[in-house]
This record gives structure tokens, sequence and C-alpha cells, in this order.
């Protein structure tokens, strides 16, 4: 579908673990209002600043399974072998539905379910400037064992090449211009 189809249209941005996806989202959360971003349910514990509905809806096991039970959620998934995390579907559609460009910031797995339900979504990969600067912010603090650091290596290479199955591509070498890209490419319609 073309992007002039659509009266609204629906943005999920995806990439490999630490290319920055949060901080994109976080600064076009912060500077564009105009752009409605889903807050997604999670089962893991808030960090310090984190605020319930704001950043996440923070939930416990039996609420997620609820969730999934009433087919309240667009997609969801284990992310890191920890914590679910997943997109209530009422607030995406209420949002395409007012006419508001609409973004999800979610893992591999859940950007590969949207498009199985949502194909005419525009997907984004966000990749990151360069392999050898994915591998500095993967493991760049060093105080993982050679283990763990090969197996964070092995998911990056499968994630990198998850690329080719999304519709376009933005290079993170700056935060704000990344997030202003992707506003662009949003309101390009
Ligand atoms: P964090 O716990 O650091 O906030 O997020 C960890 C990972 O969960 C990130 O890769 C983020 O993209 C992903 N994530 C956040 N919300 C969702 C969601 O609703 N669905 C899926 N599938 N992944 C999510």
């Amino acid at each position: 579908m073309s992007q002039t189809d659509a009266p609204a249209r629906l943005v999920v941005l995806a990439g490999p673990t630490a290319v920055g996806k949060g901080t994109v989202a976080g600064v076009i959360r912060d500077d564009h209002p105009d752009v409605w971003i889903s807050v997604s349910a999670t089962t893991r514990a808030p960090r310090p600043g984190e605020v319930d509905g704001v950043h996440y809806h923070f939930v416990t096991d039996a609420e997620f399974d609820e969730m999934i039970a009433q087919g309240a959620l667009l997609e969801w998934a284990v992310v890191h072998k920890s914590a679910r995390y997943g997109t209530p579907r009422g607030p995406v559609e209420e949002a395409l539905a007012q006419g508001r460009p609409a973004l999800l910031e979610i893992d591999l797995q859940g950007a590969r379910q949207v498009k199985a339900t949502m194909p005419e979504a525009l997907f984004v990969f966000l990749a990151p400037p360069s392999w050898e600067e994915l591998v500095r912010r993967l493991v760049g603090r060093g105080t993982e064992g050679e283990r763990e650091r090969e197996r964070r290596l092995e998911t990056a290479r499968g994630e990198l090449a998850a690329e080719a199955e999304f519709d376009t591509t933005i290079v993170n070498h700056e935060v704000h211009d990344a997030a202003q890209e992707l506003v662009t490419l949003m309101k390009a319609q």
C-alpha cells in the first residue's frame, strides 16, 4: 500500500539491541507531541524515573495473562529472555481513527507479528552507524565475560540481518537527527 492510501499511518520502529530505539522514541515523545506513541505494557519492574502510564504500563504477570486472553494486545513478546512486553491494541486503533500518526517502538519479534496482522504499516529499521559502533554500544563497558560477549554479538548479527524485512532504514548517527528523520517520514503523506 502506498503512503497516500491511508489517512493515518502506523509506523513500527525496530532494530538491534542497543541501537538506541528507546532514546529516539524518547526524543520524539519530548519534542513532537503531535506524534502519538504507543505505551507498552510490561511485566518488568520500573526503573528509577520511569512513570507508570507514561513510559510503560507496569503490570503483573496475571494482568499480562489477562490482556493476552482478552485479545487486548496487538503483539507481545518475551524480550531478553526476561520480561514480557506488549502493545495494547485499543489505543493504537483509536489514534489511527483520529488520524494521528502513530508510532510503535518494539523489538523484532513484535515487529514481525505486526507485519503479519497489519502489513500496511510502515516498518522502519533503526541501524547503527557501523558494526563496530554497535559492538561498542553492546559490550562497551567490558564488564561481561567472554561467553556473554559472544552471545550478545551473535544475537546482534541475527538482528542486523533482519533489516531486509523492513520497508526502510534510518541510521542512528545522532539521536536527534534520527528522530527528525523518523518524524519527517511519518508526516510525509
Ligand atoms: P526496556 O526494558 O529497555 O525498556 O526495553 C527492552 C526492549 O523491549 C526494547 O528492545 C524495546 O524495543 C522492547 N519493547 C518495548 N515495548 C515493547 C512492546 O510493546 N512489544 C515488544 N515486542 N517489544 C517491546
